[in-house]
């Protein structure tokens, strides 16, 4: 029978890299918690049309990347290609935004539909942060300090902000017309993607990556001369902010967002490191949103960053956890011994992993030594019958020692040294 494989663009991720994994989350959760941001969980399915009012039918995402079926009611339903729909929903559905405001963050996975390549995946994963409620620019530089946390305390560098502002509704229907015009002169040397584009999302030719694209895109108008003065100031507070916070940027006058929702700030976090999908964290203002979902007029902003593309940026190794305790036992007896000291030593917060199987001392030591355990305790006929412990360190010259019950602990503590047995909190 031929081998059953995973979905194309399905990642499987494997206990070698669940450490950088589960040490991100558990970071990035502690950041947005001190923050002040309290967690959402929503469904991963979502209504169809969900995605199609907010999103918008004419980006990539709607239009070409969702996962869309009908359910067995013949309803069409999508996985979730992103969390600020969902969101948004979730909020207005439970009145969370109503008369009040609220900081929000989630993190699971996401789905699309995508050619998949490095970094580009059909399931990834993303946590992402709605700020609802507040339309000044003090949230924004917030958030913006927020995430540059995440890069201080996961110890990532290499990352550039890129910063802009789309300005309101209006004068972005205003650019929209203005570089509509300018680009039509030069349709014919624009690549494929960005002429079906002019008539769709034009803004997003603005992103293209083709070289001739590129230089007619150089001469275009800047958006940020279409602003209102209220998104300018809006802008230029920010920035006054994020200078007094400490934070580096790059005004980009032509990054855009692939979503329609998004107005004023937008900004995105990349690295050089990751090859063509550079970026790691995007966001942006979309005070629109909410009012289109049904819910009152209400001001957000929110970011999302991609696991993939992040864990990529760090080492997997570091991030291992190895046992403090492999259990080498010999014989029945033994085991049953082992089956109680190992719950013992748990409860004093120890990882502790048992021998399983019939097998001889020589090969229980060599497993005790691939699980990268620190101590291995020995329990054999004569220990059982002294009522004592053979405690070997696995990584450190010492010599094993033998002791009673009532000073295993203390003496595998300090084989393992201060940190041992502590939840993992760094
Ligand atoms: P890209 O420019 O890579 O297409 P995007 O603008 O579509 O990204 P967002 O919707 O802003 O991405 O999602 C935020 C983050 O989620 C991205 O910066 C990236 O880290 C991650 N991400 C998006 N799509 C994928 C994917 N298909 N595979 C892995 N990570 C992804
Ligand atoms: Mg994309």
């Amino acid at each position: 029978m031929s081998k059953l494989q995973s979905i194309k663009g399905m990642k499987d991720i494997l206990p070698a890299e669940v450490g950088a994994w589960q040490r991100s989350e558990s970071v990035m959760r502690r950041v947005v918690e001190a923050y002040g941001y309290r967690e959402i969980r929503f469904p991963l399915i979502e209504k169809t049309e969900l995605f199609a009012r907010s999103i918008g039918e004419q980006t990539d995402i709607v239009g070409k990347e969702m996962y869309t079926f009908s359910d067995r009611d013949g309803d069409s339903i999508t996985l979730r290609p992103e969390g600020t729909a969902g969101c948004v929903r979730a909020g207005i559905q439970h009145g969370l935004f109503h008369n009040q405001q609220q900081r929000l963050y989630y993190v699971g996975p996401m789905f699309r539909h995508e050619r998949p390549q490095r970094g580009r995946h059909r399931q990834f994963h993303q946590i992402g942060a709605e700020a609802v409620g507040w339309e000044g620019p003090d949230i924004d530089a917030e958030m913006i300090s927020l995430v540059s946390r995440f890069w201080r305390e996961l110890g990532v560098g290499g990352i550039e902000l890129q910063l802009n502002s789309l300005g309101d509704q209006e004068a972005r229907r205003r650019y929209r017309r203005e570089l509509v015009d300018f680009l039509s002169q030069y349709e014919s040397h624009l690549d494929k993607d960005s002429q079906s584009r002019l008539k769709t999302n034009p803004l997003r030719i603005l992103d293209s990556k083709d070289e001739r694209t590129r230089e007619i895109i150089a001469k275009a108008p800047d958006i940020l001369d279409s602003l209102g003065s209220q998104s300018r100031v809006h802008f230029e507070t920010l920035q006054e902010y994020l200078s007094a916070a400490g934070v580096e940027y790059r005004v980009n006058s032509r990054l855009v967002r692939g979503l329609d929702y998004y107005s004023r700030t937008v900004f995105e976090w990349t690295s050089n490191r990751l090859g063509a999908q550079g970026t790691v964290c995007a966001g942006g203002r979309y005070d629109g949103l909410v009012q289109d979902l049904g819910g009152k007029a209400t001001p957000a902003i929110g970011f999302a960053l991609g696991f993939e593309r992040l864990v990529e940026l760090m080492s997997a190794q570091e991030h291992e956890k190895p046992a403090d305790v492999y259990l080498v036992l010999l014989g029945t007896a033994a085991k049953r011994t082992g089956l109680v000291v190992g719950e013992t030593l748990r409860d004093a917060g120890l990882t502790v992993i048992g021998h399983c199987g019939e097998s001889g001392i020589k090969s229980q030591m060599k497993r005790a030594d691939k699980s990268n355990a620190r101590v291995a305790i020995l329990i054999g006929e004569d220990e059982l019958q002294t009522g004592t412990y053979v405690v070997k360190p696995m990584r450190s010259d010492r010599k094993q020692t033998t002791v009673p019950e009532e000073r295993l602990l203390e003496t595998i503590r300090d084989v393992i040294g201060g940190g041992a047995g502590e939840i993992d909190n760094p």
